[in-house]
């Protein structure tokens, strides 16, 4: 039976219900932690966080995946805490947001140690926490092209991913040409790989989607709901007509199998405000009414929600 780690531990994949497949608990750039000004305590990351997440569970969600980098403000002891108080999974990542924001210790590492660290909190677990990572995160850093730091963390990912059965998903699309090459290399067949932020202002226009799925590469329309039409909507927001269209048109050509959707949103961000009016919830209240106001039917956003997801996250032997 094809398994999923959890924080709480492994579940059946069968188990995890409806998934928002790229989200963060709460992201943050490397050494917000240390600046006094957005320090928040306990009590109010809880209630920043538990409602959504309870909001999330009473509209049929059942697993969150935290795809917070190692150095973002991966929290594991927290994401425990919040799945038992609100019965959502919580599946944690281990890698990096991006090559940039890997802190000097990783960023000096050997692809070597990288890959034993990954593997480490796959299979033993993340730290003393007692949780094992359930996917792996890798990026492409700001400016667009590949550095040669995100290529060490690619390459260490993909052989985590080889020995381990667990996928990966990456933070942009864009660039993906020295990717797909170091997954080759390493022998991981691209549906382990969910190529993420291929929807998003910036970076669509710019994201090869065709060449990925030609590949067998999996595509994230993972940043619905940062739209244009937000009051003060963030750089990476989309008119939300346009990233809809962009979507069904995949869809009918074909491309189900390898699409999955998430709202990439930050319960309770840290060292900046984040962006107001945005939860994992836009997928229940706007989402899935707009797909069946365009005529989606119910069995296509189960495939997207249920069984892609289920597919991809399933621990491969
Ligand atoms: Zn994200």
């Amino acid at each position: 039976m094809s398994r999923v780690n959890t924080v709480l531990g492994a579940i059946p994949a069968a188990e995890l219900g409806v998934v928002a497949v790229h989200e963060h608990i709460g992201y943050g750039m490397p050494g917000s932690e240390l600046d006094s000004t957005w320090w928040k305590i306990p009590e109010e990351r809880y209630a920043e966080t538990v409602p959504k997440l309870r909001e999330f569970h009473e509209h049929g969600g059942g697993t969150f995946v935290d795809v917070t980098g190692i150095c973002n403000g991966r929290d594991v002891d927290h994401y425990r805490s919040l799945s038992a108080k609100t019965g959502v999974h919580i599946v944690a990542c281990t890698g990096f947001v991006g090559g940039d924001t890997a802190l000097p210790h990783f960023a000096r590492a050997t692809v070597e140690y990288l890959a034993r660290h990954f593997v480490h909190e796959i299979t033993v677990g993340i730290g003393g926490t007692g949780a094992r990572a359930g996917v792996i995160k890798v990026g492409v850093s700001r400016g667009g092209r590949m550095t040669a730091l995100d290529r060490r963390i690619y390459r260490a990912a993909a052989r985590a991913a080889v020995q381990t059965g667990v996928p990966i998903l990456t933070h942009l699309a864009i660039d993906p040409e020295p990717a797909v090459a170091i997954f080759g290399e390493e022998g991981l067949p691209l549906d382990r790989v969910l190529f993420g932020h291929a929807d998003d202002g910036p970076n669509s226009s710019i994201t090869p989607h065709e060449w990925l799925l030609a590949r067998g590469g999996r595509i994230g329309f993972d940043t619905f709901g940062y739209e244009t039409e937000l009051p003060d909507p963030p750089f990476w927001a989309r008119p939300r007509k346009e990233r809809l269209d962009h979507f069904l048109s995949l869809l009918e050509r074909g491309h189900l199998g390898q699409l999955l959707v998430s709202a990439d949103a930050n319960c309770s961000p840290l060292g900046w405000p984040g962006v107001k009016g945005h939860t994992v919830n836009y997928l229940f209240t706007d989402l899935i009414p707009d797909l069946r106001d365009a005529g989606v039917d119910d069995a296509v956003i189960t495939t997207l929600l249920v069984d892609n997801p289920a597919d991809f996250l399933s621990i491969r032997s």
